[in-house]
């Protein structure tokens, strides 16, 4: 029997089918030379806003599909069994930065973003994580202190998905350096021609190599009142809180999607691989090992097509998406190691699909949240 997701639609089932022959026939051959420049180039962002991939939920009036979640979601998928490079620079993108700003956005902001989005002539960035610190949010460090007709940041940021790429970044920042939660504000800092905001090094990550990650540097760097997300000051911790679960859950379609694709490309090689006279799925502990993650991974995409029905229906809460997102991607993480030794030696090698899959899993673990934050938050409800 095939399983077929509950969002799923006749007409996502179109866009997919297309989507995929473009990403693999158009823009997978440059995958390796994108793994190489740690950045992927500009012109994939433009093409994949030409075919309606970046921010397909937006609504028409701002130059989108007026798509659902479900459509956020069909392109994470999509990217991460065709073209994992591009995944999480696009789930930062799609599933983060448009749905800040159009949740908190003013008509004048959405009018003067959206449209550059979808195009992906604007690449979106957030930038939450300090060097001090990143699970204890409401300490961060860096300050928006008023000044004239301006907010004028200072300090750093680190770790940031699209750092070298990012047009226009979400800075979280204290415009009241005497409160915790109540004293943040996000701000849009827009990169060109800003003075005082400086992108550092394109970090040497174990993997995830097309993804580029960076530090950013703000010294009295400008940023017009107009620019700050929400109507008062003081709101950007809540904002964080409210978004945070639609960004756990991105992660969470990316763990889903690797851990089926793992599953079926070691089951290819398996079939494939001779040993001792016999393709080695016929040594039981490949084919029980296989037949476990393959029931692992049906598991993590039922549950997780319950949490994509809840965020289109405007119901997902933190706890349910920091379950998604600590239990799939240690799955994840669990299938990587489980199919690289199934590859045997082969698995150690990164022109081989899996080594890469294996290093790229283990931050899946860390970021949006730490797996050890997600249960303290699921332990809260207990
Ligand atoms: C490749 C990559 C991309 C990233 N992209 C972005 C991005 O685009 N934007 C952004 O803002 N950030 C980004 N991050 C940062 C990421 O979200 C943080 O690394 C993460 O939140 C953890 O923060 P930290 O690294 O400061 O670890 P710390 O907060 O220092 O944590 C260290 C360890 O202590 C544990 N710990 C901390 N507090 C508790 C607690 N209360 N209970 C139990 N254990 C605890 C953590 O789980 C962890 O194991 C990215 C990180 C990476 C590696």
């Amino acid at each position: 029997m095939v399983y077929r997701s509950s969002w799923m639609t006749e007409e996502l089932d179109l866009f997919r089918e297309s989507f995929r022959r473009f990403l693999a026939t158009t823009l997978a051959p440059r995958a390796e030379q994108w793994r190489a420049d740690k950045r992927v180039d500009r012109e994939a962002w433009l093409a994949l806003g030409e075919i309606g991939a970046l921010c397909p939920d937006v609504p028409e009036e701002y130059g989108g599909l007026g798509g659902t979640f479900g459509h956020v979601a069909a392109v994470i998928e999509d990217l991460e069994y065709e073209l994992p490079e591009m995944a999480s620079p696009i789930a930062v993108h799609n599933g983060i930065v448009a749905q800040y700003v159009m949740a908190y956005g003013s008509e004048e902001q959405k009018r003067r973003w959206l449209p550059g989005m979808v195009r992906g002539e604007l690449i979106g960035a957030i930038a939450m994580t300090e060097p001090g610190g990143g699970s204890d949010l409401q300490a961060l460090r860096t300050t928006a202190r008023r000044e004239g007709n301006s907010y004028v940041l200072n300090g750093s940021k680190t770790f940031i998905t699209n750092g070298q790429n990012a047009d226009l970044i979400i800075v979280a920042a204290k415009t009241d350096s005497n409160q915790r939660a109540k004293g943040i504000s996000l701000l849009m800092l827009e990169a060109q021609g800003s003075d005082g905001f400086r992108r550092g090094r394109n970090l040497d990550k174990i993997g995830m190599h097309a993804s580029d990650t960076s530090e950013l540097f703000f010294d009295d760097a400008l940023v017009p009142p107009e620019n700050r997300l929400g109507d008062e000051e003081g709101r950007g911790f809540y904002q964080m809180m409210e978004q945070l679960p639609k960004e756990r859950l991105a992660i969470a379609i990316g763990a889903v999607a690797a851990t089926e694709r793992m599953v079926r490309i070691t089951t290819e090689y398996v079939k494939d691989r001779n040993a001792f006279g016999k393709p080695v799925i016929e040594f039981q502990n490949t084919a029980f090992t296989l037949a476990e993650r393959k029931t692992e991974a049906l598991i993590g995409r039922v549950f997780l097509d319950w949490c994509i029905e809840r965020v289109i229906a405007g119901e997902l809460d933190q706890v349910t998406a920091s379950m998604a997102k600590y239990w799939t991607t240690d799955k994840q993480v669990e299938t990587a190691d489980a199919c690289l030794q199934l590859h045997g030696g082969y698995g150690y090698m990164r022109e081989y699909e899996i080594a890469r899959r294996f290093v790229d899993a283990r931050v899946q673990r860390i970021y949006g949240g730490t797996n050890e934050i997600m249960k303290v938050l699921i332990a809260r409800s207990l």
